[in-house]
């Protein structure tokens, strides 16, 4: 027997379940629970960089970040609720012909779906963009000055504050064990039981595990990103969250501090910040001198949702459940994009402009078409 019956269950709070319980209040379906089993924003979404950027290479992956920019930078108002945007810019760097050219590419694409602020940069005007770059060894690089950064518990919290005010209801430290069919609905399974027409898996890297038991064999998976914050840095200075595609050498702007690290594709064995450290120093001897002695304020480890094919997974699984995981490192971007996305499309409203398909859960896997991942390959 169930303790309580809702129209939907929304199974975890990060930015995607977050969003999705929102926007399905906003198109009227406000008899929505959402259950997390720690606290809201405690997974991917509170360990991540924040960066938005528009610079992606396929039209889809663009689209979503065009609208992603939008949510970000109109949610402090639309929520009336802090959520700053930090316009750094972003700038991804290479010293490799073939990256360049498709980086040329992918700008062109953009420019052509109305995103016109995009910049290819030769190696010598570098320094216009980020004063502390040593260029040697680079070809130049791509530059998109309208990007920026957030802190994505901002935007969760602005969600559910408007999500409450919709009538949705929230429970932490409630973890779904199980999900089963009851009648013509769902019933979960976790510190309580409740029944629910619909059911929305937003479980981040935990989808996998979760998502077996209806024959899904999805590959998210948890990935440690080992990064720093160092003491105040390169004050003064304009720092776009620079990304150098040939290393995965990444700086970020943190208040008056920095955020560094480095992006790999895959963590070799035993390692750590200790390793990430000592190659960030060295790689930082070449790229950016005045960074390979700053002094670290604080390790930071987090996991992010990586693995499938480099698209979420995101549509209905079975009758009346529903998924939207895996967004394997862009999630910020375009979680909340797609939250409005798909909730429409269960509202019986689908966006004819964007085409969900392809993020079916039960596709095929296949190579992503984009390639702009910004981390070093394993
Ligand atoms: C270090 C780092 C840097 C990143 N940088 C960027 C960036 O610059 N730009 C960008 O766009 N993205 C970035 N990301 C990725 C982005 O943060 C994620 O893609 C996004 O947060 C995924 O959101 P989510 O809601 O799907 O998952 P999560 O935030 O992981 O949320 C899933 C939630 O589900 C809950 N849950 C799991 N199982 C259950 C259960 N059985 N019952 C109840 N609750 C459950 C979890 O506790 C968790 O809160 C980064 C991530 C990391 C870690």
């Amino acid at each position: 027997m169930a303790d309580e019956r809702f129209g939907t269950v929304v199974i975890g709070g990060g930015i995607v379940g977050t969003a999705l319980a929102y926007y399905l209040a906003e198109e009227g379906e406000a008899d929505t629970l959402l259950v997390e089993r720690t606290q809201l924003a405690s997974g991917s979404t509170g360990g991540s960089f924040g960066g938005v950027r528009q610079q992606f290479s396929t039209p889809l992956e663009i689209e979503l970040s065009r609208r992603g920019l939008e949510f970000w930078k109109t949610a402090g108002r639309v929520f009336d609720s802090p959520v700053p945007f930090y316009q750094d810019g972003y700038l991804f760097l290479s010293g490799r012909p073939e990256i360049m050219t498709g980086l040329g590419e992918a700008a062109e694409l953009q420019r052509s779906m109305g995103l016109t602020d995009v910049h290819m940069v030769d190696a010598e005007r570098l320094p216009e963009i980020a004063p502390w770059l040593e260029t040697r060894g680079l070809l130049g690089g791509c530059h998109t000055p309208g990007d920026g950064r957030v802190t994505p518990p901002d935007g969760v919290a602005a969600l559910a504050r408007a999500a409450r005010r919709l009538g949705v209801q929230f429970r932490e430290g409630w973890e779904a064990v199980s999900v089963e069919r009851a009648g013509g609905g769902w019933r979960v399974g976790g510190p309580g039981v409740v029944e629910a027409e619909r059911v929305v898996v937003c479980t981040g890297y935990w989808s996998s595990a979760f998502m077996r038991r209806f024959g899904l064999d999805l590959t998210i998976r948890p990935m440690p990103l080992y990064s720093a914050i160092t003491e105040p840095a390169l004050q003064g200075q304009q720092v776009p969250l620079t990304i150098d595609l040939d290393t995965g050498f990444v700086v970020e702007r943190e208040g008056q501090s920095l955020v560094i690290g480095i992006l790999l594709e895959e963590n070799p064995p035993g390692y750590g910040h200790e390793q990430m450290l000592v190659e960030f120093a060295e790689l930082a001897r070449e790229r950016a001198p005045m960074l390979s002695d700053v002094r670290v304020m604080r390790q930071i480890v987090a996991n992010v949702d990586l693995g499938g094919d480099g698209h979420p997974y995101v549509g209905e699984v079975e009758p009346g459940l529903w998924m939207a995981a895996g967004f394997g490192g862009h999630g910020t971007m375009h979680g909340p994009v797609v939250a409005r996305l798909l909730a429409g499309t269960m509202a019986g409203h689908p966006d004819p402009s964007v085409d969900l398909s392809p993020l079916n859960p039960r596709r095929s896997p296949s190579a992503s078409g984009e390639w702009m991942v910004a981390a070093k390959k394993a």
